[in-house]
């Protein structure tokens, strides 16, 4: 990363989290400031992009403007490989076919990180 912000994580196709500069924790939130120490001072780490189910939710009703007559979807909280966890939905597979634990790899859909199957 060369002076890159985090406005467009997935602009170059790799997945970025953020890191503190004030207690050094990582979250893929994009919060205004540290939900641990209030720093507002972040800086981009890219990640390799894989990692495990931790939980899944199936929407089968959608109130979110963009993917209204898409469901069922699965949207889904998973635990990266360097530790901090990311959501997004899960592509590529069946809904009943998501686990707890399934091994992911992220994918972009329009500039969005997704899941499919690793
Ligand atoms: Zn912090």
């Amino acid at each position: 990363m060369s002076g890159d912000t985090c406005a467009h994580p997935a602009a170059h196709g790799e997945l970025v989290i953020r890191r503190c500069t004030g207690c050094d924790r990582r979250s893929h939130l994009p919060e205004p400031a540290c939900p641990w120490c209030g720093t507002r001072d972040f800086r981009c780490e890219p990640v390799c992009g894989e990692g495990v189910v931790h939980t899944f939710t199936v929407v089968h009703r959608s109130f979110a403007p963009g993917y209204q007559g898409r469901e069922p979807y699965v949207a889904a909280w998973v635990d990266l490989r360097e530790g901090p966890r990311a959501f997004g939905h899960v592509v590529g597979c069946a809904p009943e076919e998501v686990r707890v634990g399934m091994p992911v790899r992220v994918t972009f859909i329009e500039d969005l990180p997704h899941w499919r199957p690793a």
